[in-house]
């Protein structure tokens, strides 16, 4: 069985592995997978990829020579789209989000990449940000005005379009799946950190189109109220725009569970951090501060109190960030290692 898919191209290394996490699976009790979606490349890496593999298909087919997007100073996607526009043979813009656009921050981690990639970027503050989509369509007109031709790609390419990386995402995990004991009769949890809500949407139709018994969870870094209502709105143009009309049913194929946001988005507590130290040591696996540290961590605390919850078998969406480890982050490099077990 094949879906519609729209024209792709290639960007990301896929297939990604599959791993098994042995110490963690003894641990809590559960088969814990980790499905390594940070491995699809390496400047150009994490889950944004597959999105951008649509997306920009999209943009060459509309023959743009300017793609442009938005996002917070640290943004992943960001970053991943100024890379692959770079590869594409594209001009880049991005709305960035800081405290103060007169006196930008230092370039570093995904931003020190967007700069590598010569991003021209536009500095917007907090209180212009939520008019960040009307900003983006007046900077395109300019560059239109002036001959070029420019696209525009929403905030964390969570359209419909993008949605279409993440089901190819699961096309793959059904693969994955398949080769393990029991193969697809075995029910699954597929969890993941849920940051505009477009990836949650995007796994939880794949895991219907493909028939992969998992419930899709995803654990909010942002705004709770957001992330459901873009997960319903991408679920609504996947239906009208392609067809896809076995929408995910919230509660029974997907939910969205709060409580490990911590502090707010991108901020975090000094027990979020150590837990970033302690998976590394423990199974080699490096995860970010802003989505996978707080989203695995959350994981791993509702396998404690809320076990019932959960098939004995899950996987977890490694969905990259970790360019975000390599800023100035208070207290990121100040975790007393004594402390840890
Ligand atoms: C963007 C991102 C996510 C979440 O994806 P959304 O589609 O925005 O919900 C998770 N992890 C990382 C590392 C990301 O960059």
């Amino acid at each position: 069985m094949s879906p519609p898919y729209p024209k792709r191209v290639a960007l990301a290394h896929t297939p990604t592995p599959l791993q098994h996490l042995s110490r963690l699976s003894q641990r809590t009790g559960f088969e814990l997978y980790v499905k390594r979606d940070d491995l699809t490349g390496c400047g150009l890496s994490g889950n944004k990829v597959r999105k951008l593999e649509f997306v920009l298909a999209e943009a060459l087919g509309q023959s743009a020579d300017h793609v442009i997007t938005c996002g917070k100073v640290q943004s992943n996607h960001a970053r991943a789209t100024a890379l692959a526009a770079g590869r594409l043979g594209l001009k880049c813009s991005l709305v960035l989000r800081c405290q103060d656009p007169k006196h930008p921050p230092r370039p570093a981690g995904n931003h020190l990449l967007d700069v590598l990639a010569g991003a021209h970027i536009h500095w917007i503050d907090y209180a212009q940000w939520p008019d960040r989509e009307a900003i983006m369509a007046e900077i395109a007109r300019t560059i239109n005005d002036s001959g070029g031709k420019c696209y525009q790609i929403p905030f964390g390419a969570s359209n419909a379009l993008g949605a279409w990386g993440e089901i190819r995402a699961m096309e793959e995990l059904r693969g994955d799946l398949s080769g393990l004991p029991g193969g697809l009769e075995v029910p699954v949890s597929l969890v993941t950190a849920a940051g505009s809500g477009g990836a949650l949407a995007g796994y939880s139709l794949g895991a219907r189109l493909f028939g992969i018994p998992a419930k899709v969870l995803g654990i909010n870094v942002d705004d709770y109220d957001f992330i459901v209502n873009t997960v319903g709105k991408v679920h609504r143009e996947a239906a009208e725009k392609y067809g896809l009309t076995q929408t995910p049913v919230r509660g029974r194929d997907y939910d969205l569970i709060d409580g490990y946001l911590g502090e707010g988005y991108a901020l975090s507590t000094p027990e979020e951090i150590e837990f970033i130290y302690e998976i590394a040591r423990l199974e080699g696996l490096v995860l970010d501060p802003v989505y996978t540290g707080k989203a695995l961590r959350g994981l791993l605390k509702e396998l404690k109190n809320n076990p019932a919850a959960f098939a004995r078998r899950i996987v977890f969406m490694h969905t990259g960030g970790i360019f975000h480890l390599f800023t100035e982050m208070p207290g990121l490099d100040r975790a007393d290692p004594s402390v840890l077990s």
